[in-house]
Order: C-alpha cells, then structure tokens, then sequence
C-alpha cells in the first residue's frame, strides 16, 4: 500500500516549473538503485535522466554510500569560515588537477545557480580592481541555460528563462545568436559575427561572456562546433573580456571528453561545476578561476571575495564528491562513453526518418530526438512510465542521458520507448 500523501503533495508542494493550483501528476519513488527507480506502487523504471545530469553513477551506489557513511560519523558539516577540512581539501586537490592547467583556485557553494552567481561576481571584482569599474555586464549566447536565480537568469535564453515577466527586476544583459554551426556540420566563420561585433562595439562595459561549452543543454540541447568556442576564446583575450565555461551539466566525462572546453583545447577563465559533481548524492558545486583572477581580486580594494554561504565546503558533500570522482577515474570511462554513444546512435538515429521527428543528434552519452511539435507532458510522461522507462521530455525534445552504468539492454529499453511514442 502506497505510503505516500498524493493530496498533501498536490496541494502544499511545488514541484520543479510547475503550477500549484493546476499541477501535472507526480509519481511517488520509494527508492533508486543502480539505472532503476522503484516506484511507491511497485513498478520498476529504467532511468534516462541521470536526475537531471547528476547521477552518472546511478543510485545507491556501495562505495558513495560508504564514503558517506564514513563521513557521517566525524561531521556531515561544520562551518567554512575560519576552519577547513579534509574532504575539501581533497577535493580542491583533485578539482585542481582534472580542469585545465590555468585553473587553480576554488571557491565551493551550495547549487549550481550560485556558483554561476559567484563566477559572476568574481568577473565583475575583477575588473573593478583593475580600475575598470564600467566593466559589468555579462554577454551569453542565446539558447544558453545557467541557472534559476536573478542573475544566472539574466544570462540565460530571454525567452525561454521568461525574461519578460522579471525584465524590470533584473539585470540587463547583452545577448549574441545562438553558437553554430552544429558540431557535425562544417565551419564557417560567419557563426562568430555576432559575437565578434557585440565585443567590439560594447568591451568597455562587458566583465565576461558565459557559455555552456559545446553542449547548450536545458535551453534547447544545442551541440556546438568547438571552432565556435575556439574563436570566442580568441576574441575574449582580444577584447579584455574574460571567459566563464558553466561546465555544470557537460562536466565530467558526458560529452565524451572530461570537460568540454577539450573538445576546443581551450581554458577558460573561470569554470563553473556542479550537478555530477557529488554523482547526484548531494548538492555541492564549484567555481574554479586562475591565479591572475584571484590575485587581481584580492589586490582590490575590498581586499577579498564577497560571498559565502552558509553550507559552504560541506564535508559530507566533499566526501560524496571525493568518491565519486575516485569512481569514474578509476574506471575507463572514455571507453563506457563511447559504448553508450553508439548504443544511443544505434538505436536512435533510425527514428530521424519519422515524420513526426526534426532531428536525432547524439553526443557522447546524450541522445535528443527532436519532434517538430511540443509534446503533451502529462500524456507523455504518463506513457513512458507505463512503457516502464523514466524519460521527461520538454517541449520538442526527447532526450536520454542515462547514468553511465547503464547496460546496453537498458538503453535499447529506453529507445523502444521513444520508438513506440513516435
Ligand atoms: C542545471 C544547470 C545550472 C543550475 O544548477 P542548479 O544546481 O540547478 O542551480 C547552471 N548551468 C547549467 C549549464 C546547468 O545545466
């Protein structure tokens, strides 16, 4: 018998985008293990999603658990202000080592939102103590995605972060046309135009262009040629302007490269991570930056970086974090990726032929099929949890990025589904 309070739910949750007064269905999970989640009313779903590209190594995992378990027992936390631990300094350690070379210095919070809020911050400081106080807008492609807070709102896509319900109570941004070509397609030098007369007509008040590095993913699964972020690399040292890569769903190993600035070679200024970081144990992120960042900050007036939370550095996070990075790189994860990507291409690209379909595009363990209508939500959800997958499209996408545990079976599982929706 179902334990859970459906009406409760209904009438005093919200739940992520949705109505309270007229929400979709929700469906109650008792637990999760390995690719599977368990429903309340005893049905067993292959997950698609990761939870929102967090938990690579599925759930439940022995040795996250144990390494939190251990945790547990010395403190799930303890302020960061003035004390530091072990966990995140192991941590730092590795988060040092594994982004590129450049990238040095960490700054922990809570939610990938605030670290995009914070690399924000620290390219505004930056610039101000350089004597560069005008220096404070933020450019970013359109069809971008970084966050629900204010200001990681402001740089995401106007119209689908709803820029005009908030226009007046948010920070005005400048935005430049949508990274391009595709990555499968050949460069021409045009897709940069854009960009490259934004810097040149408005450098003087732009700190920083933010990007999601080849994969622009909530905002429309967009994969980008790495010639795009090469040139805005180039035109960013051009320009004094300096480059956020928000890493926080590319990250660790799913566009097929550890992070995805290597599709392009690239470093950026500042990184931000988040999501997998924690292999979707728990809610940590991080927002990296270079020596020449720091020291300019901290050279400042203020003297030093104005923020931080109270959650910050958390032990229990850092130990969950510290796992599950030990997990994937212990393992060879470029060869798992790949096993995936060509399962999902497998399985997927046939669909593109459909009449109902626009697009089937597969990068390292993501694979979209783009329908050419939006999709009823409720009905579609309601099918693939009958068809016994967890798959949540939106708008004209339907997307999978499975943890990367994952078995082939699962994912032609995963991909019938889609299959039998079309
Ligand atoms: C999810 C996401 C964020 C926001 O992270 P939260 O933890 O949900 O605040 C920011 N940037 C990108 C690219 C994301 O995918």
């Amino acid at each position: 018998m179902s334990n859970i309070d459906y009406q409760f739910d209904r009438e005093h949750i919200w739940h992520p985008y949705t109505s309270l007064t007229n929400p979709l269905p929700v469906y109650g999970v008792s637990s999760a293990k390995g690719c599977e989640i368990l429903l309340d009313n005893g049905q067993v779903l292959v997950d698609g999603m990761s939870s929102w590209w967090a938990a690579m190594h599925g759930y439940n995992h022995p040795v996250i658990n144990q390494a939190m378990k251990d945790q547990i027992d010395k403190m799930s936390h303890i302020m960061f202000g003035g004390l530091t631990h072990e966990p995140a300094i192991e941590l730092c350690k590795k988060l040092v080592n594994i982004t590129p070379i450049s990238l040095d210095k960490v700054f922990l919070s809570d939610s990938g939102s605030v670290a995009v809020e914070v690399a924000m911050k620290m390219a505004v400081q930056y610039w101000h103590s350089q004597g560069l106080n005008q220096k404070v807008k933020i450019v970013s492609p359109r069809n971008g995605y970084h966050g629900d807070t204010f200001a990681a709102m402001s740089v995401c896509d106007p119209i689908t972060g709803m820029h005009s319900l908030f226009q007046d109570a948010m920070q005005q941004q400048l935005f430049v046309t949508k990274p391009a070509p595709s990555i499968n397609d050949e460069w021409h030098h045009e897709a940069i135009n854009h960009l490259e007369f934004t810097l040149k007509q408005n450098h003087q008040t732009i700190a920083a262009l933010i990007l999601e590095p080849i994969v622009q993913g909530t905002g429309g699964m967009n994969f980008y040629h790495p010639n795009y972020l090469k040139q805005a690399r180039i035109l960013c040292d051009q320009y004094n302007v300096l480059l956020i890569a928000d890493e926080i769903a590319t990250g660790f190993g799913r566009t097929g490269k550890l992070f995805a600035c290597e599709w392009a070679d690239i470093a950026p200024d500042i990184m931000c991570l988040g999501k997998t970081l924690t292999g979707g144990n728990l809610t940590l992120a991080a927002t990296l930056t270079t020596q020449k960042i720091a020291n300019g900050i901290c050279d400042g007036a203020a003297g030093v970086f104005m923020h931080g939370p109270t959650y910050m550095g958390n032990p229990l996070a850092c130990a969950a974090a510290n796992a599950s990075i030990d997990l994937l790189l212990n393992d060879d994860w470029q060869a798992n990726i790949n096993r995936i990507s060509e399962q999902l291409s497998q399985q997927l690209l046939p669909l593109s032929r459909h009449e109902k379909v626009k697009d089937v595009r597969i990068l390292g363990a993501i694979g979209v099929v783009e329908l050419h209508e939006a999709v009823n939500a409720a009905e579609i959800q309601a099918f693939f949890v009958a068809k016994g997958v967890w798959i949540r499209p939106f708008g004209k996408l339907v997307y999978l990025m499975p943890p990367y545990i994952i078995t082939n079976q699962q994912i032609k599982t995963l991909c019938e589904a889609i299959n039998a929706y079309l």
